[in-house]
């Protein structure tokens, strides 16, 4: 049966002219490696939420990408990160969010939906949960990067939020935010996300990423969804959600229902930004409304890409 390995590393402003020939290469590996990582899970005979968690994980390790180390800074200096996984088998989901010091705050999700009653903690709850499992908790100064603080510097005394990737001077129009979609060769399929949220975001923000349905979604009658974008609106559009009730309600394929939502539904709200989903039959459709979404695709028949632009 046929197998798919999707990611995503964030949508928004990104534009060919604003990147250096070694930045886009060095994207372009880091997307290359969680593909791979995912990939060879797939391969092995390994299930989709596990796949999804080990791609998440290579995305969160590199500091390139607003998810785990590469967190952007809070307007109070700090970094607060979210997460979610969710399980197409039997629609079991873990998620956390606003939580400090965690290095793969994917792993902390997937915590929660293995071995806890909940679905969702949130903020210092999650944080002495952390500590009662096996999740690595790292200093303040792994997720220090210059680029993420002068980022943060050049916006702190206001009152702006930038729901941002980036080293460039247009901040407002980037997105950060990573995660991963499978189909495994059962036929099972899963989601995973995970971010810092936003530049300068209030104490206590929290966007769609960690949030069941809007953010992240999988369940394998429909697909498994994880968007990127401004999370507010893909909260209000309930985005992930939405694509699963177009195929099971009205019949529609994952492309057809990926696109009312991403170039209909979003595009009416200004909804910036993308997502990437997967079918138990293992196809895929990786779709954005703005100028680029980092983002990869591997499937057992013999497609592989890694792309940024539209
Ligand atoms: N959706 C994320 C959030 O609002 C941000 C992003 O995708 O970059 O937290």
């Amino acid at each position: 049966m046929k197998y798919t390995l999707a990611i995503h590393g964030g949508a928004g402003t990104i534009l060919k002219e604003d990147m250096t020939p070694a930045l886009e290469k060095a994207y372009t590996q880091g997307l290359q490696q969680a593909l791979q990582k995912g990939y060879s899970v797939l391969e092995k005979g390994g299930t989709s939420m596990d796949a999804v968690i080990a791609a998440t994980v290579e995305l969160e390790n590199n500091i390139l990408f607003n998810a785990g180390r590469g967190s952007v800074f809070t307007k109070t200096g700090l970094h607060e990160m979210d997460a979610a996984v969710m399980n197409g088998i039997d629609m079991a989901a873990g998620a956390v969010c606003g939580v400090h010091n965690v290095r793969n705050p994917v792993e902390l999700a997937t915590a929660v939906m293995r071995n806890s009653e909940h679905v969702l903690l949130s903020g210092e709850g999650a944080d002495v949960f952390a500590r009662t499992q096996k999740i690595t908790i790292e200093p303040d100064d792994y997720f220090y990067s210059q680029f993420r603080f002068d980022q943060w510097q050049a916006m702190r005394d206001s009152d702006d939020v930038a729901l941002d990737h980036s080293t460039q001077q247009i901040i407002d129009k980037k997105f950060g935010t990573v995660g991963a979609v499978a189909c495994d060769m059962h036929g099972n399929i899963a989601a995973a996300t995970s971010t810092g949220g936003m530049t300068n975001k209030n104490y206590g923000r929290v966007g769609d990423s960690p949030l069941i349905g809007c953010g992240t979604y999988a369940n394998n009658k429909t697909c498994a969804i994880s968007c990127t974008g401004h999370g507010e609106l893909f909260i209000k559009a309930v985005a992930a959600y939405d694509v699963s009730c177009l195929m099971e309600y009205a019949g529609m394929d994952l492309q057809d229902a990926m696109n009312k939502v991403v170039n209909e539904k979003l595009v009416a709200i200004n909804g910036e930004g993308g997502m990437i989903g997967v079918d138990a039959k293992g196809n895929y459709a990786l779709l954005f409304n703005c100028e680029g979404m980092y983002r990869g695709v591997k499937t057992s028949d013999g497609i592989e890409e890694v792309k940024i632009y539209r």
